[in-house]
């Protein structure tokens, strides 16, 4: 272990409690993370003495409080790299800043007979946008399929790229495989063809070290609360040549430089792309997550959770009858399996009532588990602040679900 696992552990409260009179053991962390003392510390902290509208007032608490935010801002562009400052879109989440891409990026880019290439790999959140925008502006929405791995068939995908194709839109880390896409050599072979590309980020962020210069991706989106901050709270990351061409997405206070009877000029980047007042609190906590992150050291919470795939991995594939779905070797710290016919709400309840958070069902991502022809799958995903010793409880978990069933 690289990191000692009883002092992170006591950094979040969450985990000391009981469930069903057993330790809680959560594995759910794809879908939240839970949050470090630090990150409820700084919501606190910024409540009690900073609490105010931002850019909007000449007085000390309103320009601490924007001195802050904009402090935050900066400290995320180094956490991934960015080139401008100005280039970090604080969103409420992978949502909507896929979404604001999707809106944005369509009515400046996309026309009749255009093309978006994506994944049967992706959330909704970054499917239904595009086979959305894609219906309204009559464009084609191109699907790249996988192979028995969970890999991307990556020569289906050059070959769909075509004089037509606007964008390429793909997961940076399946959230249901886990498998890490070659988004390097994605964006390289797309840039060769002039055309842009967008990582979802949801999964990418909190596991592994992600840098915008060396990805040269055009744009990226996480989730705060994704990545051990507040919920509420996201980034869209793009570049300035993009951000400065696309429509804004949502109108009113703070995105407008001047407003007229007759009509309204922007405001600057990143502020076109901000309306109305923003999370102040979330953005404080994600601060104080991305500087925890930080101090980890993202290349040992990657080696870490490798260290807990593989553990895991080995460990559940010893339990006669377990299928898994999504074995790359380029994989997160994410495991899908189905426990021999029994249905994953079944076999998740059964896990629950031993203590243990796994998620159940389609993951929001429908379209991966119909290609997959599966009920769903039970998902266990694993952070740095896992041992172990849990995933050994999982795997008796497993052993109980079939013992029951049997
Ligand atoms: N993209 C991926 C790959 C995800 O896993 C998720 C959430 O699970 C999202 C997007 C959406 O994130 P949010 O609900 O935080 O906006």
């Amino acid at each position: 272990m690289i990191f000692n696992i009883e002092q992170i552990r006591a950094d979040f409260p969450i985990l000391h409690q009981q469930i069903y009179k057993k330790p809680l053991v959560y594995f759910d962390n794809a879908a939240s993370t839970q949050k470090p003392r630090q990150v409820i510390d700084a919501i606190r902290q910024y409540y009690e003495h900073d609490n105010c509208n931002i850019h909007r007032g000449v007085h000390y608490l309103s320009v601490k409080a924007t001195e802050a935010y904009e402090e935050a801002r900066k400290e995320i562009r180094q956490f991934i790299n960015a080139r401008n400052t100005h280039e970090i879109i604080f969103t409420k989440g992978a949502t909507e800043s896929l979404n604001l891409v999707a809106s944005s990026f369509g009515k400046r880019y996309i026309a009749d007979g255009d093309e978006v290439i994506t994944t049967i790999m992706e959330h909704h959140s970054n499917f239904v946008p595009w086979q959305q925008m894609c219906l309204e502006r009559k464009a084609r929405l191109r699907i790249v399929g996988i192979d028995d791995q969970g890999e991307l068939n990556l020569q289906e995908l050059k070959n769909m790229v075509n004089e037509k194709t606007r964008l390429i839109t793909l997961t940076h880390v399946s959230n249901v495989l886990g498998t890490i896409n070659p988004v390097k050599e994605i964006i390289e072979y797309a840039h060769l063809h002039n055309i842009p590309v967008l990582l979802d980020g949801a999964q990418g962020v909190s596991h592994i070290p992600v840098d915008m210069q060396e990805l040269d991706c055009d744009f990226y989106c996480f989730s705060g609360h994704k990545m051990y901050a507040p919920m509420g709270t996201g980034v869209l990351y793009g570049k300035e040549k993009y951000l400065e061409e696309l429509p804004p997405y949502q109108l009113g206070g703070e995105m407008i430089k001047d407003v007229y009877l007759d009509h309204t000029t922007f405001n600057e980047l990143p502020f076109k792309f901000e309306a109305g007042t923003p999370n102040v609190e979330g953005v404080m906590g994600l601060r104080a997550a991305v500087a925890y992150l930080t101090a980890l050291g993202m290349s040992n919470i990657a080696a870490c959770e490798d260290d807990l795939l593989k553990y895991a991995t080995e460990k559940l594939s010893g339990i006669e009858g377990m299928k898994f779905f999504g074995t790359s070797p380029q994989k997160a710290s994410v495991i899908s399996f189905l426990i021999g016919d029994i249905h994953p709400y079944d076999a998740g309840m059964i896990i629950d009532k031993m203590g243990i958070a796994v998620r159940t069902g389609h993951h929001c991502a429908q379209p991966l588990i119909e290609f997959l022809g599966i009920p769903g799958t039970v998902r266990a995903s694993f952070s740095f602040y896992n041992t172990f010793e849990e995933i050994d409880r999982l795997a008796e978990a497993i052993l109980k679900v079939k013992q029951m069933f049997a």
